[in-house]
């Protein structure tokens, strides 16, 4: 599943590639990628609609059209957007295909068929379900060291799970909530009301860190229009990771062995020297 630096890579990606352009014709192939819309509803909402923009909130990409509606698209676990010229053949698992004018199209192939999409009304959009409980972005005001702290005062789950909740804290998932409870030198079993009011600031600055450099680190790399993947393509070089994924390998900062960890049904990996409850 892609995490936030995936998508926010991707949306920047698919603005550069389709603002301004016009969708002449959608077409709705796989009809539970849009269980509330049929495909006749999907394609005459998207009938000749101007793209303004692509943008993304939490996981969530967000195509801004010019008939006040919005697309709303969660890639899940393979979703994938590829921009085609007309003498490309559709990939395999094509459930969604925007023709534009031009006879190039945009194409949404899904191996794994958890993706989703919607349509929204633009000015109801922050009323949207999928986007009303989320938590504030993490590069924004909103998100500070003092809303951190409140909400973790709220939980007595464990701060992995705290972490993992997207309505508590948005863009974090099994990855990065690793590397910032590691950068922060907090145990992932601590509750979360009980993170200590010294590591607070830590935790805040350690989630948008990991976040921040894995967005710098997607950016580096060049963008192919005909794989815009979900995959873990923009971070996948493994050596940036200091716990996840490295169950016995020694610790960057100690060489101590790092412990995996079952919460909630998901790994979690962590240094327990570094970081202790
Ligand atoms: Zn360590």
């Amino acid at each position: 599943m892609p995490e936030l630096p995936e998508v926010e890579l991707i949306s920047r990606a698919l603005d550069t590639l389709v603002n301004g352009r016009t969708i002449s014709t959608a077409e709705l192939r796989r009809e539970r990628l849009a269980p509330q819309i049929t495909p006749d509803g999907f394609a005459a909402a998207l009938h000749n609609a101007k793209i303004n923009f692509v943008h993304r909130r939490g996981k969530h990409i967000l195509f801004d059209l010019g008939n006040e509606k919005t697309l709303i698209v969660h890639l899940r676990m393979s979703g994938r957007f590829s921009l085609l010229a007309a003498n490309r053949e559709d990939p395999k698992f094509t459930h969604a295909v925007f023709y534009f004018e031009d006879e190039t199209r945009l194409v949404f192939d899904d191996q794994r068929h958890f993706g989703l999409m919607k349509i929204v009304s633009t000015p109801e959009l922050q009323e949207a379900k999928e986007l009303k409980k989320l938590a504030p972005e993490p590069f924004s005001e909103e998100f500070s060291p003092e809303y951190l702290r409140d909400t973790l005062k709220t939980s007595k789950r464990s701060l992995k799970e705290f972490l993992l909740d997207q309505t508590k804290v948005c863009g974090l998932g099994n990855i990065y909530a690793a590397e910032a409870m590691f950068a922060a030198g907090v145990h992932p079993e601590t509750s979360a009301y009980k993170v200590s009011a010294k590591k607070v600031p830590l935790l805040y600055d350690s989630i948008r860190a990991v976040l921040n450099i894995a967005i710098s680190h997607a950016g580096d790399l060049a963008v192919d229009p005909e794989n815009l993947e979900g995959g873990y393509f923009s971070v996948g070089d493994e050596t940036v990771w200091y716990v996840y994924d490295r169950e016995n390998e020694p610790c960057r900062n100690c060489e101590t062995p790092i412990v995996r960890l079952k919460q909630g049904g998901r790994s979690t990996y962590y240094c327990r020297k570094c970081q202790r409850k």
